[in-house]
């Protein structure tokens, strides 16, 4: 029985749950809980949901939020490590200007609280706990409501400037389909969750025929999960086969300019669709991939995210170990 000092919290902020977790000092998960990302009411709203679960997850750990060790945050955006604020967090609402998250999260759950980047940090949980242990270089590639990237190069984090990895904004097509980033041809505007929905909806003023709303609102979402995609793909539903099938092209495009420039040993899949379509979906990738590959004789080794849906938590629980390093900057 570990010490109540040794556990540590982990928050995985993503643009559709919020995601928290109670690990002990061998990073095995003793506390979850989950809530969906408020779709309103700015950064402060966000915060207080990040803070109601991460009680609820130390509540199932046995334990009051302020007897944690630390707590991390994974969050999109651009992070502060030093301030602990986020600006910029595309995909939740109205946050732009820098919201101290880590100063709002310390005066609720009593503890001290330390924020990296998102897909940073899931990567680097990837590399020492999950799939990418054999390796020495790996790309995490977070397959969600946007995509994301994380790099290990040669046992240690590239964080190029402080913003690389930003696999999702890769140009596919050139003039291609419009990105939530504002640009175009981006791979996240063909395989990002946010602009699948958002092409769903068009197709269907369209008069496109689909059930992707209709198990939407079967299973009393408002926004198309990755469990929905699941089963619409399940039923065979036209619409959804096509979307994910232009998904899988320019993911298979756009992770193979990657490996061409940076000739990883292997490419783990992680985030919300990743994780959920499992294996399969990381051989049809892989396959995808294949006729971009220069050196198409040797191709990575592309494997589902070993930590599932914890890898985000889990490695935000690792900052305050310092095992590690805060992602940007
Ligand atoms: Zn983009």
């Amino acid at each position: 029985m570990t010490g109540h000092g040794q556990l540590r919290g982990g928050i995985d902020l993503g643009g559709t749950k919020i995601e928290a977790l109670v690990v002990d000092a061998d990073q095995q998960v003793v506390g979850q809980a989950r809530e969906q990302t408020p779709t309103s009411g700015g950064p402060s709203a966000v915060a207080a949901q990040m803070a109601a679960a991460m009680q609820e997850a130390a509540e199932a750990a046995g334990v009051e939020s302020s007897a944690l060790a630390g707590v991390g945050v994974g969050s999109p955006g651009d992070v502060d490590e030093a301030s602990g604020t986020v600006a910029n967090a595309r995909n939740l609402p109205d946050w732009g200007a820098p919201f101290p998250v880590a100063d709002f999260l310390s005066g609720r759950l009593g503890t001290r609280v330390l924020v990296g980047n998102d897909v940073q940090v899931a990567t680097q949980a990837e590399f020492h706990l999950g799939a990418g242990k054999p390796y020495q270089s790996i790309l995490g590639v977070f397959w969600g409501t946007g995509v994301g990237g994380g790099l290990i190069l040669g046992g240690e984090p590239w964080l190029g400037r402080g913003g690389a990895g930003e696999i999702g904004h890769m140009v596919v097509k050139l003039g291609g389909a419009h990105c939530p980033c504002g640009r175009r041809g981006c791979m996240e505007a063909y395989a990002g969750r946010a602009a699948m929905e958002a092409r769903a909806r068009r197709e269907v003023d369209k008069g496109a025929k689909t059930d992707l709303f209709k198990l939407m609102k079967e299973r009393g979402r408002t926004r198309l999960t990755s469990a929905v995609w699941e089963a619409a793909l399940e039923r065979d539903d036209p619409l959804a086969t096509e979307l994910i099938e232009r998904a899988i092209e320019a993911l298979g495009a756009g992770i193979a300019s990657a490996v061409n420039l940076l000739d990883v040993e292997a490419v783990v899949l992680g985030g919300g669709l990743g994780v959920r379509f499992g294996q399969p979906m990381a051989e049809r990738i892989s396959t995808e991939m294949h006729p971009h590959l220069f050196n198409d004789t040797r191709p990575p080794a592309v494997r589902v995210a070993g930590l599932g849906d914890f890898s985000g938590g889990i490695g935000a629980a690792m900052l305050v170990s310092g095992d590690v390093s805060a992602a940007t900057g």
